[in-house]
């Protein structure tokens, strides 16, 4: 490749580009000055860069007059623009298979869930497993509607079983996320752990479902201590997290630190679980009046949105209307039902990934 770009002549006028998703392991001998000499990031695109790469691929799709592209872009965060491209491709699936001349808002709240999360997975669950799930994600959107402080508001709370997840609790940020303050980390700790304290107090038992949960729960409390100094270890890194060299490889942390110190992490570490977990167990306690209603909407509809937790917790029932769920024969075979969808922004999910948006 060297001996081909010295073929050219700077005067010349042309310019060669090239694309990897490596730069941590490119040979140096390309990046010298006169070889390939300025590297540009490019990063997931933005609130903007979103909605205007909705715009370029809306244009082949006849699009309803209700749908609103920023919107979309404003729950989409993190999404790629080819992520972007096959959400509204599977929306215009989801369209033409509901025979509407036109993608609307709902098509695309549910392709975008679908393109989040996973896909719906209709199972036979017997009502002892759903009363389960109903109140593991009621604990989640419970807790999750009491710490949040605006920016991380519930969007909505299910009980269908979507990729891995049996239930999911979705959340959508207001905006796009760069910077996340440890008084929200403590929220989102407190939150994660909202289902699994719920199975217990109401349920007297533990179950496995919580383990996803659990995991995000560790990670971000050992980078809390490790890597953001956000205990009283101090503001120093222990150990180095190559988390973001490189996507799809493991973790590892290179330990820089005493067997002492490692303990003390380890203390650090449980001091913010226990914190949050307590603090999530006497939301769950205090409200569990609202709890109950919670979980038992979900029973009844399946699928409440954010404003409906709000209701319950503020007016003890839910006030405006719940869509009920709409029979759509997706395959000829298994009728399926689909809650009704209205507009709204989501990033995150329940058990979501930490800082990002993620379902529980
Ligand atoms: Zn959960």
């Amino acid at each position: 490749m060297l001996a081909e770009m010295d073929g050219f002549d700077t005067t010349e006028g042309v310019i060669i580009i090239a694309a990897t998703n490596r730069p941590d392991v490119l040979d140096s001998a390309l990046l010298r000055p006169g070889r390939f000499d300025r590297q540009i990031f490019i990063d997931l695109p933005d609130l903007v860069g979103r909605e205007q790469i909705l715009r370029v691929h809306s244009r082949k799709l006849a699009i309803a007059e209700d749908v609103d592209l920023s919107v979309v872009a404003r729950g989409t965060p993190g999404l790629s623009g080819a992520e972007l491209a096959n959400l509204l491709n599977e929306s215009a699936l989801l369209a033409a298979r509901r025979n509407k001349k036109r993608v609307d808002m709902h098509d695309i709240e549910d392709a975008r869930e679908k393109v989040q999360f996973g896909r719906e997975r209709r199972r036979i669950m017997d009502d002892e497993d759903k009363k389960i799930v109903a109140y593991h994600e009621a604990g989640h959107a419970l807790v999750g509607a009491v710490v949040d402080d605006g920016d991380l508001p519930v969007h909505k709370v299910t009980i269908i079983p979507r990729g891995r997840s049996l239930g999911s609790t979705m959340y959508i940020p207001k905006k796009d996320i760069y910077n996340y303050a440890k008084r929200r980390m403590l929220a989102r700790l407190a939150t994660l752990y909202g289902g699994r304290i719920s199975e217990e107090v109401v349920l007297g038992d533990i179950t496995s479902g919580a383990s996803s949960d659990i995991l995000q729960a560790t990670k971000l409390a050992r980078s809390m201590v490790c890597d953001w100094g956000m205990s009283p270890l101090g503001p120093i890194a222990y150990g180095e997290n190559h988390d973001t060299v490189f996507l799809g490889r493991e973790i590892t942390r290179s330990e820089n630190f005493s067997e002492e110190t490692a303990r003390m992490i380890d203390i650090e570490i449980h001091k913010l679980v226990e914190e949050q977990y307590n603090r999530a167990k006497s939301i769950i306690i205090d409200k569990r009046a609202a709890l109950d209603q919670i979980a038992a909407a979900l029973l009844q509809y399946e699928t409440i949105e954010g404003r409906h937790v709000l209701e319950i917790l503020e007016f003890g029932e839910i006030r405006s209307p719940v869509l009920p769920p709409i029979i759509t024969n997706k395959t000829g075979d298994s009728p399926e039902k689909k809650p009704a969808e209205k507009t709204a922004p989501e990033g995150l999910s329940g058990d979501a990934p930490a800082p990002a948006p993620s379902p529980a």
